[in-house]
């Protein structure tokens, strides 16, 4: 595995092609092992950035705690026979950075985080333009995020192709994460009644789409009820949302992709999850 750290360095990438680019913020997990292995089943060689980007923390945030745990990344790099990790010195990667404006930007995490998709964007494009790979790789945990990517690579002169992966979980079914570190072995076992949740909710939210009744008047019931479900289980609820999956615009009922998501704050820590539906025919 080649480890590259210096701007300098990036030509010995092109013996490596065709690339999967696959960025972190490290503390790598099960998650984003899942992006390698895809990559590496796609024939594709996964290169994996590490850096905790300031530019997507906003100020009340974790950006200094969040954990850092850069050997034990390699270790499980290695273990997962990647090819290329690049850990890129902050300064110089930030050096004349071109800000960009994420698209996307009044939905789901924008709202309580202006800024974040936009430091996301800023950084990946750097990524993007500096290594061109031919894939990048991102988990469709962060739903809106690779939507971002998505709608960023459609409207540059990039030629990087996006591609996604499943939401990887834990076996109680909690979406992986490193902000999961946070949380006592007893948090993160209630925490994963989110998912519990967001299954029953998207069952009943297929009940909803097919019946005949008042469309608007039954989503707006079902989110309040699960809302009040959240609230008793402790659980701050930032957004529970059901939107149009390729745009985030609230839910229509003749929509094929859709999207169930939520911002939960439990425990001191915020986490997200989402489920991904098609329309069932009807
Ligand atoms: P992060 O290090 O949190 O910025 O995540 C890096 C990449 O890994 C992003 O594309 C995430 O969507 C993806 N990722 C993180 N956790 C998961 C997960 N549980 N399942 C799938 N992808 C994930």
């Amino acid at each position: 595995m080649e480890i590259i750290e210096n701007l300098s360095d990036l030509d010995l990438i092109n013996k490596y092609r065709p690339l999967a680019l696959i960025p972190t913020m490290g503390n790598l997990h099960e998650g984003h092992l899942g992006l390698i292995k895809y990559a590496l089943k796609l024939n594709l060689s996964p290169m994996v950035t590490i850096f905790v980007n300031p530019l997507q923390f906003g100020p009340a945030e974790d950006f200094s705690k969040y954990p850092r745990t850069i050997e034990e990344d390699l270790r499980l790099l290695k273990k997962e026979k990647c090819k290329l990790v690049f850990i890129p010195d902050g300064k110089k990667i930030l050096e004349n950075i071109k800000e960009l404006k994420a698209p996307f930007s009044n939905f789901l995490c924008s709202k309580s985080r202006p800024g974040h998709f936009d430091g996301v964007l800023t950084i990946v494009n750097r990524f993007l333009e500096l290594i061109k790979p031919e894939y990048c790789i991102f988990g469709q945990k962060d739903f809106q995020q690779q939507l971002i990517i998505k709608e960023h690579l459609k409207n540059s002169e990039l030629s990087t192709k996006l591609i996604t992966n499943p939401i990887i979980r834990d076996k109680n079914g909690l979406a992986l994460s490193s902000r999961n570190n946070y949380l006592s072995k007893r948090d993160k076992l209630k925490a994963a009644k989110i998912y519990f949740y967001l299954k029953e909710i998207s069952a009943e939210l297929i009940k909803v789409i097919l019946n005949k009744n008042d469309f608007k008047k039954e989503l707006d019931f079902l989110k309040s009820s699960y809302r009040e479900i959240f609230l008793k289980e402790n659980f701050k609820v930032d957004y529970l949302e059901f939107v149009n999956a390729k745009t985030l615009e609230d839910l229509k009922k003749k929509d094929s992709e859709i999207l169930i998501a939520v911002a939960i704050n439990y425990a001191g820590v915020r986490l997200i999850d989402n489920i991904f539906l098609t329309r069932p025919i009807s």
